[in-house]
């Protein structure tokens, strides 16, 4: 008979969506179906029952083919890799465990190791300015329950996070939303008319790379200067700016969701400190709250880890002993990688292959390389070692945390092919191996 697990944690956006139903076979080694999830998600669910998964470590032989070896032997020669650097890359954790986060930084501790995450290349702007302004947010419950207006600024949910709009922000009703999206209004801010500019009440076309005008804009109306400012700001009319102020001004409560668009376009970070001050403004008269729509399912993992052992949140260095130090351009992992100052590299949980210039790539390729992850991807296909590991979410447990935040604890719903291990395994055992060296 097959069983239905029901509660299970979704492992690939950041929405974390946790009402997932996943049906498995009698023995519970195969996943039959998945329900409540999107397509994107289902992708994850469907890929753990492959056929052709990689069970094994594969070394990259000198004639360029890959050759399996055991598990002690790809732990070793990490090990030996990471004792023999000066300043070891260890990057990625968007979609791994919060366990794993921590083994990691004990090897990166130890390794004398920078220890990087996703962020780095996505919502570390988002990082730079939250230190500078505060960061007035909220969970994913309280605007499902209380939110009457949405702003979707830079961010494309129905691609990006498919659910977000359903389980959260737009249509679902909640304790003081009992309309839905009846009783919401839904701002879209985007250069391009996007699938969540469609659904959206109003969508305002800013011109690209101009979001920055067009906060200030906002705050002078919302502080009573309308007056001065012109009729277009950042290729949008003033009376369309006029208005959309005063849907926000009267919200009961809202949230602003950005993404990317806003803090990776031209002004990056100070784009996110007028996105902060215009929530303050809005705090004035009414209840605004402000969230990154983080990408990864648990790419809030690392910051919330590594600032509670570290007190930084990413591009930590850890060379130094017995301090870390956070310098983002220094210290982080694309201009680390430019400089050709890193002598090896993990990749963990990432695909940096993929991610990263071409520039950094072939500066990385220099030296040394370890892929860990479930599966093949570019950067597996350009390191000396691949080891795969166990889906988490799928194939092993353990804590990841939501955008908002919020720490969800992810269900184990089938076995991992047999002798696979996880990642938090994986780096126990390499900090293990590490120590033996160096005894
Ligand atoms: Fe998974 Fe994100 Fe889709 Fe939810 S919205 S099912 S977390 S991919």
């Amino acid at each position: 008979m097959a069983k239905v697990i029901k509660d299970v944690g979704c492992p690939y956006c950041g929405a974390c969506c946790d009402d997932v139903e996943v049906t498995v076979s009698d023995d519970g080694k195969k996943i039959l179906e998945v329900a409540n999830v999107c397509a994107i998600g289902a992708e994850i669910f469907k890929h753990a029952s492959r056929e052709d998964r990689v069970k094994l470590p594969r070394m990259r032989q000198p004639d360029g083919t890959y050759k399996d070896v055991s598990y002690t032997e790809a732990i070793d020669f990490t090990a030996k890799m990471l004792v023999k650097a000066k300043k070891p890359l260890i990057f990625g954790f968007g979609s791994t465990n919060c366990e794993a986060m921590s083994s990691a930084a004990k090897v990166a501790e130890k390794a004398g190791a920078v220890l990087d995450n996703c962020a780095s290349i996505c919502h570390g702007s988002s990082f730079l300015a939250m230190f500078d302004n505060g960061y007035p947010s909220c969970t994913l419950g309280e605007t499902k329950n209380r939110a009457d207006v949405v702003v979707y600024w830079g961010s494309n949910p129905a691609h990006a996070h498919p659910r977000h709009m359903s389980r959260y922000a737009m249509f679902p009703r909640g304790f003081f939303t009992g309309k839905g999206v009846m009783g919401r209004k839904v701002i879209t801010v985007d250069p391009r008319f996007t699938d969540t500019a469609r659904v959206s009440d109003i969508h305002l076309q800013v011109k690209q790379g101009h979001d920055y005008e067009l906060f200030n804009a906002f705050r002078m109306v919302v502080r009573g200067f309308e007056a001065d400012i012109p009729d277009v700001v950042a290729g949008i009319k003033k009376e369309q700016i006029l208005e959309v102020a005063e849907i926000m001004k009267n919200a009961r409560f809202g949230t602003i969701f950005y993404g990317m668009g806003l803090c990776h376009s031209d002004g990056r970070n100070h784009n996110v400190d007028e996105a902060i001050s215009l929530t303050r403004d809005l705090n004035e008269t009414t209840k605004w709250t402000i969230m990154a729509m983080r990408g990864h399912y648990n790419i809030t993992g690392p910051g919330a880890v590594w600032s509670w052992q570290f007190g930084f949140p990413y591009c930590l260095d850890l060379t130094k002993k017995n301090m870390a130090h956070m310098n983002p351009g220094e210290t982080s992992s694309i201009d680390l990688a430019m400089r050709d100052e890193i002598d090896a590299f993990i990749n963990i949980g990432t695909d940096a292959g993929a991610h990263f210039p071409i520039e950094a790539v072939k500066h990385i390729k220099k030296h040394p390389m370890v892929t860990i992850d479930p599966n093949i991807c570019m950067a597996s296909e350009i390191s000396d070692l691949h080891i795969p590991v166990g889906i988490v979410g799928v194939e092993v447990a353990g804590i990841v945390y939501r955008m908002d935040n919020v720490p969800i604890q992810y269900r184990k719903v089938i076995d991992p092919p047999e002798g696979v291990i996880s990642d938090e395994e994986l780096f126990e055992r390499i900090y293990q191996r590490m120590c033996e060296l160096e005894a």
